[in-house]
């Protein structure tokens, strides 16, 4: 092979190499091997140009740079993490998309008011709740611009069907029409 293109060959490809490299020193701590090989490539190619301490450790900084960046190109979050308002049963709702082992999960989502968004507060109120015996239904109510809603519900039970909202929306994708 000739000598010019062995030299840009490796110039070109030193960086994403010694990433791996670094990668492996990181994690399985084989630096000595890793040198022995790097040396013995070194020899093979009969290479005529030296390169200084600081070019080396550019190099390696590149790769490290060019790792790190692939890595995040490929860790692409689901598209439905953007959809994190919406409109659910007449008040404004937020909440956050997290990641645990795999797993992808929202926070419970708060209500907002629809008019100025400002957090709307539950109110109890009427007798005993509509559906689950011991706990009074709820309004939420904006203490800022007068907005309220009432429902027939205990405030878990209106939170509830809200996050379910949630995921039936991620479910059949028409949550693309809120995102987009
Ligand atoms: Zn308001």
């Amino acid at each position: 092979m000739n000598k010019e293109i062995k030299k840009y060959l490796l110039l070109i490809s030193l960086p994403v190499i010694s990433g791996v490299l670094l990668d492996w020193v990181l994690n399985h701590k084989i630096l000595l091997l890793i040198v022995s090989t790097t040396k013995s490539v070194w020899n093979y190619l009969n290479l005529s140009f030296s390169v200084p301490l600081w070019g080396l450790i550019l190099i390696f900084l590149l790769g490290f740079f060019c790792k790190n960046s692939v890595g995040w190109l490929f860790k692409k979050e689901p598209h439905h993490f953007k959809y994190t308002t919406d409109n659910i049963i007449g008040v404004s709702w937020e909440w956050e998309w997290n990641t645990t082992d795999g797993e992808i999960w929202h926070s419970e989502p708060v209500a907002y008011c629809p008019k100025c968004s400002f957090e709307l507060k539950p109110y109890e109120y009427g007798d005993k709740g509509y559906s689950m015996g011991s706990r009074r239904n709820i309004k939420l109510k904006c203490d800022k611009c007068e907005f309220e809603e009432s429902f027939k519900y205990h405030r878990d039970a209106v939170v509830e069907f809200a996050s379910k909202e949630i995921d039936r929306k991620v479910k059949t994708g028409e949550y693309k029409d809120i995102v987009n």
